[in-house]
């Protein structure tokens, strides 16, 4: 357990059983919030410190790479020495951050340099949290100003394989005595764990939920994704539908264009016709290229051909914007370059 694992109540209620007055546990709470170490805190004193030493969260901002359009990349070390990376995006309306779940991810995603050394452990809801927290005082916020408006839960890991710590850390977030980032707020991106989408409709989150199809049926499914072992594009569909009649949440299919695998036209038609008047979106993601993979980029080019196919088709269809291409690629690229560099 850390201390970012806990509810404002809950850690008021620690303190208390550590003996300390609770008033302290507001202060702690404040702390974490503002991304501090326990060094930097003025208001307790010493022997507090050292008396919570063991539990206050040590996690830091490891790395941190600038892009030329204003991205930023980070890679975040935990106190046992795993690094986890993270995107900062910039948009008009505010400021993204792609957070990671996992260390590592056990899915084996083909194309994806997350799952490369397979999953190494979960991050606890306080670690998952704790990304939010540094990159908000980075940018210059603190807890009466939020400087993170969204975020999206598509760096490592597959989010719905570490159900009970997302699922805490989206009602910790929430929270208006944290950041409060409301659920609309939050996306959540799944390789498509069936009994997890309909776990998260029925214990009443409305986050959106975005799906990593990548294929137009389960044969090509197959090719790039071991989970289309176990689940079929169907299940998958009609789960997605369930949360959409839940939440009123439109749902987001991603798409990534590989080439010679599920580029083609008929792929677009097929796509099509599977989502067929389901409210849903489709996004077409330019394969990053990772080295030790072997598949190949389609070229935006050609997924704006996919995507014009689908709207043919009335299917809403968007390519999506590649940003901070210069500072690392794809998700799970820049921790692994640093594990190489170690
Ligand atoms: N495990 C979750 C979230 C992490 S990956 C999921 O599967 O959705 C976030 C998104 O990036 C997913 O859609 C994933 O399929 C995609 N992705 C991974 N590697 C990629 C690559 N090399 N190029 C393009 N997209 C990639």
């Amino acid at each position: 357990m850390i201390l970012s694992d806990l509810s404002l109540t809950e850690l008021k209620a620690w303190v208390r059983e550590q003996g300390l007055p609770e008033f302290r546990g507001k202060q702690i709470y404040d702390a974490i919030i503002q991304g501090k170490t326990l060094e930097e805190i003025t208001t307790i004193s010493n022997s507090i410190k050292k008396q919570i030493e063991e539990f206050y969260p040590k996690y830091r901002i490891f790395r941190k790479y600038i892009s030329a359009d204003g991205t930023i990349k980070y890679v975040y070390k935990f106190d046992d020495g795993n690094i986890v990376e993270g995107v900062l995006m910039k948009y008009k309306y505010g400021n993204t951050l792609c957070i990671s779940t996992q260390v590592g991810c056990r899915m084996g995603c083909k194309f994806c340099a997350s799952t490369l050394h397979g999953l190494i452990r979960n991050l606890s809801a306080g670690e998952i949290l704790g990304q939010a927290f540094l990159v908000n005082r980075d940018i210059g916020g603190d807890s009466k100003e939020r400087k993170i408006t969204n975020i999206v839960l598509m760096g490592s890991g597959e989010p719905l394989d570490n159900y009970l710590n997302v699922t805490k850390f989206i009602k910790l977030i929430n929270s208006e005595d944290s950041l409060n980032i409301s659920e609309r707020n939050i996306s959540l991106s799944t390789c498509g764990l069936v009994d997890k989408i309909y776990a998260l409709a029925d214990d009443g989150f409305k986050i959106t939920l975005t799906i990593s199809l990548h294929a137009s049926n389960d044969e090509v499914r197959r090719v790039s994704m071991p989970i289309a072992q176990r689940y079929t594009i169907n299940e998958i569909i009609d789960a997605c539908k369930y949360y959409f009649n839940k939440t009123g949440r439109r749902i987001i299919f991603e798409y990534t264009l590989i080439k010679d695998v599920n580029d083609k036209l008929l792929h677009a038609e097929e796509l099509a016709n599977l989502l067929k008047g389901f409210s849903c979106h489709v996004n077409i993601i330019p394969l990053n290229k990772v080295k030790e993979r072997k598949f190949v980029d389609a070229t935006r080019k050609e997924c704006y051909l996919f995507a014009q196919e689908l709207e043919k088709f009335s299917i809403s269809a968007t390519v999506r914007r590649t940003m901070g291409d210069d500072i690392g690629g794809a998700c799970g690229q820049l921790r692994n370059q640093i594990l190489m560099e170690e």
